[in-house]
């Protein structure tokens, strides 16, 4: 992403995912998820927990600061810079809030020295400061695209009470956050400190590391992912191997089986047949004797009827 360029979907960047309103008071947990102050707070009360606040975009779980205070967590710089953005841009149509004394407006102007919104009445005040005679202020309707690129570039400043205007220049090693300068002769007074910008160039160089061992991670998982989907079409290969096996198998022994059946059969038929032929000849021959003997009875009770007693003696 881009620093400097202005992002297409504003309204969406600017839109807290919990209370779907824009942001106020972005802050950024350690999972690197922004939220405004208010609905951390909700979340962390309701949570029955006051040292660990779940991130309801990603559900991981983030410390909250030694102070016990969300306040602590850094500030979403970006996303304040793009509500000025946006508030610029809808100046027409929403009042802007002056930086000063609150009140809404539509004719304000912005000074890209002290990064704050000026009403018509608070900006004389601001003019006639002879510090301030160097500050360049615009009218929000006469703005520009490049215009809107210096709001974007603005430096972060201090949001501690009184620090407001106290640009963030140095970062405390001990409690690891940006500090102004201001802060680096009270609160952080002893603790050592470095550039901003040399902090920021080091946790860069550290983000490198990081992105370049995560990227080689997600190559190893894919190329497991990989090796695991040549496993599976290889064991679908060998499962098929074995089934066309035991299909061929089972073919080749139902062949033997039915060539057996048949032969059975064959010989059966056979045997029945001339069992059959051998009985049907036995049956002829008793039926002709059966025919011989009758024909004899016949003659002899024919004899017994017409004949005399002397023909039949
Ligand atoms: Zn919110
Ligand atoms: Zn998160
Ligand atoms: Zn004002
Ligand atoms: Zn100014
Ligand atoms: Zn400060
Ligand atoms: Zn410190």
């Amino acid at each position: 992403m881009d620093f400097k360029t202005l992002p297409n979907n504003l309204h969406e960047e600017v839109s807290c995912s919990v209370c779907m309103t824009t942001f106020t008071d972005p802050k950024t947990l350690p999972c690197l998820h922004s939220f405004c102050l208010h609905c951390l707070e909700t979340i962390l009360r309701t949570s029955g927990r006051h040292d660990i606040i779940t991130c309801p975009e990603c559900r991981r779980e983030n410390r909250v600061p030694g102070s016990g205070n969300l306040k602590d967590l850094p500030t979403n710089f970006r996303i304040n810079s793009l509500l000025d953005v946006l508030a610029i841009k809808e100046c027409n149509t929403t009042a802007v809030q002056c930086g000063n004394c609150d009140n809404r407006s539509a004719q304000s102007c912005y000074c890209f020295q002290c990064c704050v919104f000026w009403c018509n009445n608070c900006i004389i005040g601001h003019n006639i400061i002879r510090a301030n005679k160097e500050h360049r202020v615009l009218a929000l309707t006469d703005f520009k695209e490049g215009d809107f690129e210096n709001v974007l570039k603005r430096p972060a400043f201090c949001q501690k009470k009184h620090h407001k205007k106290d640009e963030l220049k140095f970062f405390c090693k001990i409690c690891k956050t940006p500090i102004c300068n201001a802060c680096a002769l009270t609160d952080h007074e002893g603790h050592a400190k470095m550039l901003l910008e040399e902090a920021a160039n080091e946790r860069k160089l550290q983000m490198k590391s990081v992105i370049e061992s995560q990227k080689k991670q997600v190559q190893q998982q894919k190329n497991k992912i990989t090796n695991i989907d040549q496993t599976c079409i290889q064991i679908q290969e060998h499962a098929a191997g074995v089934k066309r096996n035991a299909q061929k198998f089972a073919e080749a022994v139902i062949c033997v089986i039915q060539a057996k059946k048949r032969k059975i059969c064959f010989e059966v038929e056979n045997q029945a047949a001339e069992s059959i032929q051998r009985l049907v000849t036995q049956k002829s021959e008793i039926e002709n004797q059966v025919q011989v003997n009758e024909s004899e009875l016949e003659q002899a009770e024919t004899l017994l009827e017409r004949s005399t007693s002397a023909e039949i003696v």
